[in-house]
């Protein structure tokens, strides 16, 4: 099996847009294995002539207590599942409560798979100083990214491709 890559988030950090660009809108294949997840979406990708696999994580309903049960599941199934966690967070909304919430459960199952903390929707200078917040979640190392303009995805990629 190729490796796999999760995005895992909360709901409108930019998880489906950073996974189109990387996966160039590659027809998403929904994996519908009962029981196990739902709305799991993966695509092949290639970076560096390294073949992988993209899983977006997402379509889970709002809820204001916290981490939804559905989202709960999902991010446990991609946590178990992946190779590689790109735990994305959204600068234009700042640190939220979720963010700390999904950084406590990634530093609590992880175990040893790299995680990622990829700030997204950095698109200005200023934004690229508030993005140094989210070191708060205790994932020191943040990465600056734009998804939706693809600043800073080559570089994020290059470093993914090579932990595989
Ligand atoms: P998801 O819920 O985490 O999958 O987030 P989406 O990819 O659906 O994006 C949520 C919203 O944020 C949409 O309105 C996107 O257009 C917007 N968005 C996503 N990435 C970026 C980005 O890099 N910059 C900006 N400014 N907006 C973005
Ligand atoms: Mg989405």
């Amino acid at each position: 099996m190729k490796p796999l890559v999760a995005l895992v988030g909360r709901p409108n950090v930019g998880k489906s847009t950073l996974f189109n660009r990387i996966t160039r809108n590659r027809t998403a294949i929904v994996d519908s294995t009962p029981g196990v997840t739902r709305d799991r979406h993966i695509s092949e990708a290639e970076w560096l002539g390294r073949q992988f696999r993209v899983m977006d994580t997402g379509g889970y309903c709002h809820d204001r207590d916290g981490i939804s049960q559905a989202m709960l599941e999902q991010t446990m199934t991609a946590i178990a599942d992946a190779d590689v966690i790109l735990f994305l967070v959204d600068v234009r909304s700042g640190l939220t409560y979720l963010d700390l919430d999904m950084a406590k459960l990634l530093k609590k199952e992880y175990g040893d798979k790299p995680v990622y903390l990829v700030v997204n929707k950095v698109e200005s200078q200023q934004l690229q100083f508030e993005a140094e917040s989210f070191r708060k979640t205790g994932f020191t190392e943040p990465w600056f990214i734009s998804a939706r303009d693809g600043s800073g995805v080559a570089d994020l990629l290059d470093e993914v491709a090579e932990s595989f």
